[in-house]
């Protein structure tokens, strides 16, 4: 499932792994810091260019341990 453009924020996505996690690197930041974990991007570099090999592990909500829930909970 590969958005085009930040879950998040909508802005359009640019670079490989955030297309395939769905969501910009400022928007992961943010989230990260909130508690979710994000799929480790593998990388390979074939002649001198970087390509995202694919994704490790998987994107993972918080904990629902928090009092005051974000307002958008997705399941
Ligand atoms: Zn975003």
């Amino acid at each position: 499932m590969a958005a085009q453009r930040c879950g998040v924020c909508h802005r359009r996505l640019t670079d490989p792994a955030s297309i395939a996690m769905g969501y910009g690197p400022e928007c992961r930041g943010k989230m990260t810091k909130r508690g979710w974990k994000f799929p480790k991007p593998i990388y390979r570099v074939t002649h001198g260019k970087v390509e995202l090999v694919r994704l490790e592990g998987d994107l993972t909500p918080p904990a629902q341990s928090e009092s005051r829930p974000s307002k958008k909970v997705k399941r």
